[in-house]
């Protein structure tokens, strides 16, 4: 029924009670007034019906205009394209994004008609019963249209019915998804699956290639989540396993470290969050065989649930590690002996020392040496000096015990770390023991089965402050032993002072070399048939601060040891040329002036240019020179002397062998090297008064020496007794307090005018 009929039969009841209550109250009778307040009752009541009716179609009308308001800000919100309109083409409200497609203007709100709009959207020229039929039930159906600006759109409208006003017309609502969308939408997802698989793929790939293995796990679970890679790798059973499955491939000395790192990680997670931590494991790979593993790994907190993982990254390294064990092998190997070199030596040395300090071990540091080794190297050759060396080192090996180490620290030179025992004789029995062992491996490879060693050593830690240092205390102790052979000493703090004072003194001598704070004295050479003075032997003095001279033997070896020699001689051979000019000069006899030189001048320094030098820039002949070498220095490389030598005699100048006797001395080498002088040294002259045999080998040397064209002096002659029997020996000259000490310039020329007067003869 309509509202308007409501109101029509409504209000007649009204009108009809009011007149019948009218009526009643003029003609009142009993009845009269019965139906007075019947109808007063009806009014009443019809009026609160009526009151009802309004208040409910208020309501209804708020209520409608509600839900349209919610319909609107639904359909306004909606991202996708939607509209509300009604059959009877009166409205039409489209949201922004159905604007956007079909480019109505927003700004201005356009209001696009529904007759124009509505069949384009779904096609239809006719919104009749069927048409609208089809659109309400097939939702899946599409419809395509095209915008005004020329673009084609193909959407699926899904529509219901809002409800339907009293006139019989319907209020629909329209969701549309436009197809392009959804299409674009597709291919995108296609694109990034495809993508997706494809990086998964190479990082399955990369994970393979580089055969990296990856964990997860939680903190609190028992649980691991190994990659496919690490199963592989490890033949774990698949993709969640217990951590008890993981440790039994870990190898048992690294388990406590892998077992400390599960409680850290159970328990203490929190304090190891976002840092990375590297361990080293040991693994036993899917086919059992034990490799290198490095583990990194870190602990961090899931952004969505909060829970604490870490998650670790297993990488092979076995190659790596076999490298460096290669490496490390090859930097502390002696490629001779295949034994330990100096590098390990320092480390095993330094690991000996810190162990000193913390407890009462003591070692012995013992540096050995072969004695004239370079003979075999010379007359064998550098094979069989390799062989040799390797038999020594094994000769080590077999005497020394498990708990001592050996190792080459270089050409000939061995060290050895011994623990302390209480006898103190210990190195040398130790030694004795080497020496045996060496002389039987000799007897039976070598036909020199009379090679032997020396040794020097130190203890520690009382010889040192450090390892090198106790080391170097015994390297010094062995040089102390030479030249002797098969001898053995120990490092005492006097060696310590005197390797202080030796290097206070290459300190000064570096100032003097500079400031030339060296004097020559000079020695008369005497003729034994006339007393005349044949030559002045230079000594070269080095004067001090306090106006002292210090002598020669204080200085000179530390000198030749600090290369500071080349200098000094370069002083003694300038000086002595000017000086001998200046007596030229004064008018005294032609006389010859030696020098000494060193082994470092006679080999590592051009000495023939050196002292061609000297002779040119003071105007000296050469035949008023005269070198002295000794013999163990002439002999150290007998083929570099000789040449050297020859060279020197080449150019006129004369060469004397100085302490002839002292060394390995042989006859022999008179015939080799070119020397024109052979200077007896100063013992064989003091034993020679007492024993017959010496005075027949003297006469022996001085004939062989005749023989050769080589003449003789005698050093150190202090008696007239010597003097007269080395000139029945036959010996030429004499050198000696008996005629005069070393002295100064001045000197000299008082004692040769004093001489040309003065001669004698004993
Ligand atoms: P040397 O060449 O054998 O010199 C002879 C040494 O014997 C000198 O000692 C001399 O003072 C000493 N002497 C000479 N006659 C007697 C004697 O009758 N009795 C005794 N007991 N000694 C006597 P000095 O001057 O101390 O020289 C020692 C050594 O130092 C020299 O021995 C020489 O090898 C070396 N030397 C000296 N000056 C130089 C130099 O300028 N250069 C080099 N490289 N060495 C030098
Ligand atoms: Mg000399
Ligand atoms: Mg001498």
């Amino acid at each position: 029924m309509k509202k308007s009929w409501v109101y029509a039969i409504v209000s007649v009841f009204v009108f009809a009670t009011a007149y019948l209550m009218v009526f009643a109250f003029w003609h009142r009778t009993n009845t009269e007034l019965l139906f007075l307040i019947l109808s007063i009752y009806a009014l009443v009541s019809v009026s609160i019906s009526f009151l009802s009716v309004y208040l409910w179609n208020r309501t209804k009308q708020r209520a409608k205009a509600a839900s349209n308001r919610r319909l609107h800000r639904f359909l306004t919100h909606l991202s996708t394209p939607a509209m509300l309109w009604d059959d009877g083409m009166n409205h039409i409200l489209i949201n922004d994004r159905l604007r956007k497609i079909i480019g109505t203007d927003a700004e201005n709100e356009e209001t696009p008609d529904p007759n124009l709009l509505l069949p384009l959207l779904f096609n239809k020229e006719e919104f009749n019963e069927d048409a609208l039929k089809e659109i309400v039930s097939s939702n899946q159906k599409e419809y395509s249209f095209m915008t005004e600006n020329g673009v084609r759109h193909d959407m699926i409208w899904n529509t219901s019915v809002v409800e339907t006003d009293d006139k019989g017309i319907s209020k629909f609502i329209s969701i549309g998804t436009d197809l392009a969308e959804i299409r674009a939408m597709e291919s995108e997802l296609k694109y990034y699956t495809k993508k997706l698989a494809a990086s998964e793929g190479k990082h399955a790939l990369s994970m393979e290639l580089t055969e990296i293995g990856i964990l997860l796990g939680e903190q609190g679970s028992r649980l691991i989540f190994p990659s496919k890679e690490l199963q592989k790798m490890l033949g774990l059973s698949g993709d969640a396993v217990r951590i008890e499955e993981l440790r039994s491939h870990i190898y048992p000395e690294d388990c406590e470290a892998f077992d400390r790192h599960i409680l850290t990680m159970r328990h203490r997670m929190h304090e190891y969050l976002n840092e990375i931590h590297t361990m080293e494991l040991r693994l036993y790979s899917a086919d059992g065989q034990l490799r290198w593993y490095s583990y990194r790994f870190k602990a961090t907190r899931m952004t969505d649930s909060g829970k604490l993982v870490v998650g670790g990254a297993i990488l092979d390294q076995t190659t790596e590690k076999e490298k460096d064990a290669e490496i490390e092998r090859i930097a502390y190997m002696d490629s001779v002996t295949e034994g330990p070199n100096r590098n390990r030596l320092m480390q095993v040395g330094r690991e000996h020392y810190q162990e000193t300090e913390h407890s009462d071990a003591q070692y012995w540091v013992i540096a050995l040496d072969i004695d004239k080794f370079h003979l075999i190297n010379d007359t064998c050759g550098y094979d069989s000096g390799n062989e040799l060396l390797r038999h020594f080192f094994h000769v080590i090996m077999n005497t020394i015990g498990a708990e001592s180490f050996a190792a080459r620290i270089s050409g000939d030179n061995f060290a050895l770390i011994v623990p302390c025992t209480e006898d103190d004789n210990f190195p040398q029995q130790l030694l004795a023991d080497i020496q045996t062992g060496f002389g039987k491996v000799m007897e039976g490879t070598f036909a020199n089965s009379s090679l032997t060693c020396s040794a020097g050593y130190a203890k520690m830690p009382q010889d040192g402050k450090s390892f090198e240092e106790v080391l170097e205390h015994a390297e010094f102790a062995l040089s102390v032993t030479r030249p002797e052979r098969s001898c053995i000493n120990p490092y005492t703090h006097k060696m310590h002072d005197t390797i202080i004072h030796e290097n206070d003194i290459e300190m000064r001598l570096t100032d003097a070399v500079r400031q030339q704070s060296f004097v020559l004295f000079y020695q008369p050479k005497i003729s034994l048939k006339d007393g005349s003075v044949i030559g002045l032997e230079a000594l070269v003095r080095w004067k001090q601060p306090d106006g002292s001279l210090l002598m020669p033997g204080d200085f000179i070896p530390i000198a030749e040891k600090s290369l500071l020699i080349t200098e000094i001689t370069r002083f003694v051979l300038h000086e002595s040329c000017r000086q001998l000019k200046e007596w030229q000069a004064l008018g005294l006899p032609k006389l010859v002036v030696s020098i000494n030189v060193s082994s470092t001048d006679f080999y590592q320094n051009n000495l023939h240019a050196l002292v061609t030098q000297a002779l040119d820039t003071h105007q000296i002949e050469p035949c008023c020179l005269e070198i002295e070498l000794t013999e163990t220095l002439a002999l150290k490389d007998i083929d570099v002397s000789i040449a050297q030598m020859e060279q020197i005699r080449a150019s006129g100048i004369q060469l004397a062998m100085d302490d002839f006797g002292t060394g390995y001395s042989s006859l022999g080498y008179i015939q080799q090297l070119p020397f024109t002088m052979l200077k007896l040294d100063r013992q064989f002259v003091s034993n020679m008064t007492d024993d017959p045999v010496v005075q027949e080998i003297l006469s022996s040397i001085v004939r062989i020496a005749k023989a050769k064209h080589v003449e003789t002096i005698a050093e150190g002659v202090e008696t007239a007794e010597q003097a007269k029997q080395l000139r029945l020996c036959g010996c030429e000259y004499g050198q000696g307090y008996l005629y005069g000490k070393p002295m100064p310039a001045d000197q000299i020329e008082t004692f040769i005018r004093d001489n040309l007067v003065h001669k004698k003869v004993y």
